[in-house]
Parts: structure tokens; C-alpha cells; sequence
């Protein structure tokens, strides 16, 4: 009798702690980060890789990234080579079910397609962005679509929760779709306007928002101007002037402060992501910001 006692109690505490466990989530940029804890609420554990002020293409493997992994039991990052430097020796530490396959793997880029696919890749011109503009988060389509994939494998892994989840992502949708009406409206005033840009970071906000790309200081993603390419911005900008030079706050600063003092075109500094300017708390600051600040 006693020997069947033990045995219950046993099996009662091993269901009730793998019960109190919350799914692990990690995410590789911030965004992803804060769109999990949308859907999972309280009930998950969400990190990132890396902050709203730091470049996703290059990081340094921390070994409190690598402890950090080894727990995770879902990853989220924007793929198509953005983490290409880094995450697969953090994939190394991680446990089966996160690896590449397998439902606790998800790379955004694998969802959505891509834009600025290169005609003609030569990976030893250094381009970084061999499958296409990896920068996927700043489409608003995107966060919808993968806001729903992240409740699926949330209900998978914490099958006690599913409703908790289903009710967050509802909760979410309708607030986005709201607001993705709103930043709609902002096409009106941006419109067929053009900028200048650092790195192809914003593509897909700026075609959102109907928004040209006159020109990128950057010769090829990834690669820094020459002299000669610089002095060529500068020509195009004089002939024709665009709504402003925008960067994120990680982007090296030199080329950019030349060219705006050169050609006397704003310069603006938009958020990117979570946490890339201080005001930026959440999914929907990175969108209100920067309409905000390119409409100023
Ligand atoms: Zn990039």
C-alpha cells in the first residue's frame, strides 16, 4: 500500500512541476521577443539574443547566450541569413526540439517572402543579404501572420494554456489590424517621397508606406561606400532632393553625417526595433515612431 503511495505522490509531482514550467522562448531580435510575450502573456518566459541598439547581423556568442539556449523550447528569429553569423554555434547548445526541422524552430523568412532578392549573387562581393532583405518585422502583414504561428506552437508545447493564448493572439490581431489602418492613413502625406538610406533596414516599411529609395550609402548591404560612392549620393541627392537620410541607432554614423552635412538633407534616426530608441517599448511604437518621425 504504501510502496502504491509513493509511487502516486511520485508521478503527481513529476506532471504538477512540468505543469509549473512556462515555455522558454527564445527569440533572436527583440521584435520576435516582444511579439511571443504578446501571445504568451504571463505564462511564457521570453529573451532575445540581442537589443534594440545592437546590429542582428553581428554579435558575439556570450556563454549567457549559450546557457540561455540550452532551456529554450521555442526560437524565433527573422532568417534568411540575418543571424547567419552567429546562431548556428548558439544552435550547437540548444536542445532537439529548437533545431532546424523541428516545430520549435521557426525562422520568420521561411514564412513571408522576401524582398530584394539578389539577381546575381557573388557571395565574395560581401553582400549580407544573399536570400533577400532579411529585416521582415518591419512589415505589418508579417507580424499578423507569424503572431499566429507563434500561438500554434505556444498550444503545442503548453497544450494546458491554449485558450490563454488563443484569446492573447485574438486580443493582438484586432489591436494591430486597428492600428495598421492608422499607419494606412499615413501613405497619404509619405507617399512618393524617397529617402536615403544607411542599410537596406526599413525596406519593407517604405514600401509599406509607398516610399522610395533614392539611394543606399552602403554600396551592397553590408559593404561601406568608397569615396567615389559617396560623392555620387551626394550628386543624386542635389538633382533630387529626398524627404531625409534614416538609419537605425546601430548604424555607423560618418558616411551618413557627411552626406547630410554635405547636401544640408535631414538626418533621421528611426527606432528599427524594441528598445532602439528609449521611447520604444513596444511593436506598435517602431511603426508609430517612425511615421512619426519621417512625417515631421
Ligand atoms: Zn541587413
Amino acid at each position: 500500500m504504501m510502496k502504491w503511495l509513493t509511487t502516486i505522490v511520485f508521478l503527481w509531482g513529476c506532471s504538477f512541476s512540468s505543469a509549473q514550467a512556462k515555455p522558454f522562448v527564445f527569440a533572436c531580435e527583440p521584435e520576435w521577443q516582444a511579439l511571443a510575450q504578446e501571445i504568451g502573456g504571463d505564462q511564457i518566459r521570453a529573451v532575445s539574443a540581442t537589443h534594440g541598439r545592437q546590429d542582428p547581423h553581428f554579435i558575439r556568442v556570450k556563454p549567457s547566450l549559450m546557457s540561455q539556449i540550452k532551456r529554450a523550447d521555442l526560437l524565433i528569429c527573422s532568417g534568411a541569413d540575418l543571424e547567419v553569423g552567429w546562431l548556428p554555434l548558439l544552435l550547437r547548445n540548444g536542445n532537439k526540439t529548437i533545431q532546424a526541422g523541428q516545430p520549435g524552430h521557426v525562422l520568420v523568412s521561411d514564412y513571408v517572402t522576401n524582398i530584394e532578392i539578389p539577381q546575381v549573387l557573388d557571395r565574395s562581393l560581401g553582400d549580407i543579404h544573399p536570400d533577400g532583405n532579411p529585416h521582415v518585422h518591419l512589415d505589418p502583414q508579417v507580424i499578423l501572420e507569424i503572431a499566429s504561428i507563434i500561438k500554434e506552437r505556444l498550444a503545442s508545447i503548453d497544450p494546458d494554456h491554449e485558450k490563454t493564448y488563443a484569446a492573447n493572439l485574438k486580443k493582438f490581431a484586432s489591436k494591430w489590424r486597428a492600428a495598421t489602418t492608422r499607419w494606412e492613413s499615413a501613405k497619404a502625406s509619405l507617399a512618393g517621397h524617397s529617402v536615403v538610406v544607411q542599410h537596406k533596414s526599413f525596406s519593407y516599411l517604405l514600401k509599406f508606406l509607398g516610399i522610395d529609395v533614392l539611394a543606399s550609402i552602403e554600396e551592397k548591404p553590408g559593404i561601406p561606400p568608397s569615396a567615389r560612392h559617396l560623392a555620387e549620393i551626394v550628386s543624386i541627392i542635389k538633382q533630387n532632393p529626398p524627404l531625409a537620410i534614416i538609419r537605425t541607432p546601430f548604424d555607423t554614423k560618418a558616411s551618413s553625417n557627411w552626406v547630410a552635412k554635405k547636401t544640408g538633407v535631414r538626418l533621421i534616426t528611426l527606432p528599427y526595433t524594441v528598445g532602439g530608441l528609449p521611447e520604444t517599448t513596444d511593436l506598435f511604437k517602431i511603426y508609430d515612431q517612425s511615421i512619426e518621425l519621417l512625417s515631421n
